[in-house]
């Protein structure tokens, strides 16, 4: 069985499946966890690092302490995003 990195945009869970297309093409993927509320969402929901809001919480969890991989692995985002966000930020506060 082929490992599918994605999470589910909804309750984080990793047990994914492939379920088809959107008739633009777009894969739709569905959470396994029967608590889940979503259940069905597509693969680029999954991209959370580009929505503003992950952004201003990247900026809370820093200026409460958390640390770098701490606040990726909560998020759901990679370090890379976290650190590149912080460094925008930064700029823009300083100036
Ligand atoms: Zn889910």
């Amino acid at each position: 069985m082929a490992v599918v990195a994605v999470q589910c945009p909804a309750c984080g869970g990793q047990e994914v499946v492939r379920y088809g297309r959107q008739a633009n093409g777009e894969q739709r993927y569905r959470c396994k966890n029967v608590d889940c509320e979503r259940r069905i969402f597509l693969a680029r929901y999954h991209n959370t690092g580009r929505l503003p809001e992950v952004k201003q919480q990247i900026v809370d969890m820093a200026l409460n302490g958390s640390g770098i991989r701490a606040t990726a692995r909560v998020l759901g985002v990679s370090p890379m995003t976290v650190m590149s966000t912080l460094k925008k930020k930064r700029r823009r506060f300083t100036r």
